[in-house]
């Protein structure tokens, strides 16, 4: 692995100027990424894969930046539309409008048009349940299911423009559901099937849904989630709900009960639904869903996605992001709950008549090689994960990936925080067996599709890195002014900003015009303001360093997380690291780290460990980054989205009260850092 040397000059100087201008760092996060980016090895891709790659004509992103419209007009023409648009981009800051006087149907897009092609008997979803079973679709198979279930909504009242909630574990009827609403133009809002019945109503309730799609279960690692009991539960504060379809998943394992009128099961109302069901000719700028976000820095936002802009951006990312071509099978391990699972599980892959595949379950079930095993038997070819399933493969150890035959990969991707470079690198040679592309992309439940990002074909890759804005989006990094920072000034580090409009970015929030233009609107007059933290190098290369809100500020240097976390992950022993300030006398704020070990690294004396992890980030990036306390952890808190939630780990390492904690993964974890932080 190409991690040695990495204090190098660059690193120094780049330390010495931040000793030296303490003050030009009060506006900006000082990136002490001067490590990572004294390593200079890049990873560029393979003459073999250029020349296969949809996109390998570096120009792109020249001609999409002259001319936004034309290049998003281009891929606009590569959907079927009941009324082509004339129009391309209307701007009024901060609304957008994209194609808006045309009509389309998403669920036409995705299946009626491949349905009359030679994918007509092609898989389009290959399904694998927890316990083994499995199911695949043709396109012809998917798009009669739709079909009948879209009749089936409309049987029970579903209009264009009506919220349909969808409760359901991670099985085909999760996409059938959503696709049969686009189909009648009705908007979904999919609840993740893991939360409670408390965030269910909340979300229900904020959508004012007239319908919930459920099942009578899910599961998860061996247990049957009973997901009807938290849908009556939740139902029970839910004025709006009409009717409710329950799909039999578990079997009879526990009794479900269903309320006469009300409560009708899946497979019975498909048995007499008929097979097509007119497509409704929806606006371009029609809402295809309300998603609410991950909850990370506080409570989630109702995001909402138009039809055609929505579509074209997925279409286009995962085209070019993806390089999918007929014969890939490509599966995105993202729940459907959650953005990645609409844009790149659903939507984005069958708008290009790609073959998606789905799984149920958890990846250690019932052995930690489950997603190899899964790979292996089905020949996935490009496959898509979070880098917390991929801290969690390299804590679990790589013998379980040696079990399997993984050669059928030849693409792997990342999403939904910060890659840890020494990750990075371990992903790609253990899983991407040294010759798979990695892409990290950044994106966002608000922007609907992957911004920042390599084009495999195109992008030579530094570990860590997300590369460059997609064609056709721009993005800077500025200065608490606004200013864009100058990447040679002081390491370049900054907020990141969108600075110009795209088909796909969000057109709001779901009832809260109000709260739209606060959040991502009102710090800098007609830049988007994406709460992340970036700085840019040499290269124009765009590096994540965590949150804003979480940003550390120590003797007046500002510090991502990302940058100190990453050092931590680089010692042998640490799987996962989360870094927050504390309170200090004389440095304002300290650092102190969460860690969790590798399995089979548990220490024997943990002062010493706690001594050379700390040494060890001081050697890497400089005495300012020195965390004062390091606490040992089984588990990090995490949202259900797995994503490390450092706005609790400060309030456990500040003795305050805990923040909004309805989005946790596993509320015990939060509860026992709390306990032990107060004992140590
Ligand atoms: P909330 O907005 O409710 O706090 P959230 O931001 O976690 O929740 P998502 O929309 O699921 O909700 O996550 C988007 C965020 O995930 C980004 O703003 C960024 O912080 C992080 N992220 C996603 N992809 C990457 C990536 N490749 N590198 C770094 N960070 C990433
Ligand atoms: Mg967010």
């Amino acid at each position: 692995m190409a991690r040695k040397g990495r204090k190098g000059t660059a690193a120094r100087a780049s330390a010495k100027r931040r000793e030296a201008a303490p003050h030009a760092a009060e506006a900006r996060i000082v990136p002490t990424l001067s490590g990572l980016l004294a390593e200079k090895r890049v990873y560029k891709p393979s003459a073999a894969f250029r020349r296969q790659a949809n996109c390998n004509d570096a120009k792109v992103y020249e001609r999409a930046a002259r001319n936004l419209e034309k290049f998003w007009g281009e891929w606009a023409r590569k959907l079927e539309w009941f009324k082509p648009p004339k129009k391309v981009r209307e701007w009024k800051a901060p609304f957008a409008k994209w194609f808006a006087d045309g009509k389309l149907n998403v669920s036409v897009n995705c299946l009626d048009r491949h349905v009359k092609t030679a994918r007509r008997n092609k898989a389009a979803l290959v399904w694998e349940g927890e316990p083994g079973d499995r199911r695949t679709y043709t396109y012809w198979e998917l798009w009669r299911e739709v079909n009948q279930f879209a009749n089936v909504l409309k049987r029970l009242g579903v209009r264009k423009g009506d919220r349909v909630a969808i409760y359901l574990p991670m099985i085909p009827e999760a996409a059938i559901a959503m696709l049969a609403c686009a189909r009648l133009g009705a908007i979904h809002s999919v609840v993740f099937g893991g939360f409670s019945a408390e965030s269910l109503k909340d979300r229900i309730n904020d959508a004012r849904a007239k319908l919930l799609i459920t099942a009578d279960g899910g599961y998860r690692r061996g247990n049957l989630l009973p997901l009807k009991q938290y849908a009556d539960e939740a139902l029970a504060h839910c004025p709006t709900i009409e009717n409710v379809v329950v799909v039999k998943r578990g079997g009879a394992e526990f009794p479900v009960h269903i309320r006469e009128g009300r409560d009708h099961w899946w497979h019975r109302l498909m048995q007499d639904a008929g097979g097509w069901c007119e497509p409704a000719a929806v606006n371009s700028e029609d809402l295809l869903f309300i998603l609410y976000t991950s909850g990370t820095t506080g409570k989630p936002k109702g995001i909402v996605h138009s039809t055609a802009g929505y579509l074209i951006g997925v279409l286009a990312t995962t085209a070019w992001v993806f390089d999918l071509k007929e014969d890939d099978l490509f599966w995105c391990t993202a729940d459907i709950g959650w953005v990645t699972g609409h844009s790149y599980t659903v939507y984005g892959p069958l708008a290009l008549g790609a073959t998606t595949l789905m799984y149920e379950g958890a990846p250690d079930w019932p052995a930690r090689d489950r997603f190899w095993d899964i790979c292996e038997r089905h020949g996935v070819t490009v496959f898509y994960t979070a880098p917390t399933a991929i801290r969690a493969f390299m804590k679990w150890g790589a013998e379980h990936i040696g079990k399997h035959d993984l050669s059928r990969l030849r693409l792997i991707g990342t999403v939904g925080e910060p890659i840890n470079p020494e990750v990075w690198v371990w992903y790609q040679q253990t899983v991407g067996g040294g010759r798979c592309p990695v892409v990290d992309t950044w994106w966002q439940t608000e922007t609907g599709h992957i911004l920042i990002t390599p084009l495999p074909g195109l992008t030579a890759l530094k570990p860590g890195s997300a590369t460059r804005p997609f064609p056709g989006v721009s993005a800077d990094v500025v200065d608490a002014e606004g200013r864009r920072v100058d990447p040679e000034a002081s390491g370049g580090g900054g907020y990141l900003v969108l600075t110009r409009p795209y088909p796909g970015m969000l057109r709001g929030i779901w009832g809260d015009p109000e709260r739209y233009k606060q959040e991502y609107w009102s710090r800098y007059p007609g830049l988007y303001f994406t709460g992340d933290g970036a700085k840019r190098d040499e290269d124009g290369y765009f590096w994540l360093l965590g949150r804003v809100d979480d940003v550390l500020n120590v003797a007046g240097h500002r510090i991502g997380t990302a940058e100190v976390e990453s050092e931590l992950v680089d010692h042998k022993a640490v799987a996962e690291a989360a870094v927050v300030g504390i309170p200090h006398e004389l440095k304002g704020e300290a650092i102190a780290a969460f860690v969790t070990l590798k399995d089979g690294h548990g220490a024997s004396d943990p002062v010493e460990l706690m001594d050379e992890l700390k040494e060890h980030v001081v050697r890497k990036i400089g005495a300012i980054s020195r965390p004062d306390r390091i606490l040992f952890a089984a588990d990090l808190p995490k949202t259900r989205s797995g994503k490390i939630m450092r706005r609790l780990l400060r309030d456990v390492a500040t003795g305050r009260a805990l923040g909004d904690t309805t989005t946790l993964a596993d509320p015990s974890v939060i509860e026992s850092l709390k306990a032990r932080y107060a004992e140590e």
